[in-house]
């Protein structure tokens, strides 16, 4: 018989009932900090920085 549980979507280890659906507090921040990456980094950088000089750097913020 299969368990309905679902896996951890960062690491594919059994969830557990404090964290859900993750398998551990560290994982839900690594899930946490990918949306909140994908959120701001656009806005937050622009002002600060032009093109030419991102481009210089080659922030890996701007890479995806
Ligand atoms: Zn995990």
């Amino acid at each position: 018989m299969k368990k309905p549980s679902a896996k951890c979507p960062i690491c594919e280890k059994p969830t557990q009932e404090a964290t859900k659906p993750f398998c551990s507090d560290r994982c839900k921040q690594v899930d946490l900090n990918k949306w909140l990456s994908g959120h701001y980094s656009v806005p937050a950088v622009e002002e600060e920085f032009s093109e030419s000089e991102i481009s210089d750097l080659e922030d890996p913020r701007i890479l995806h």
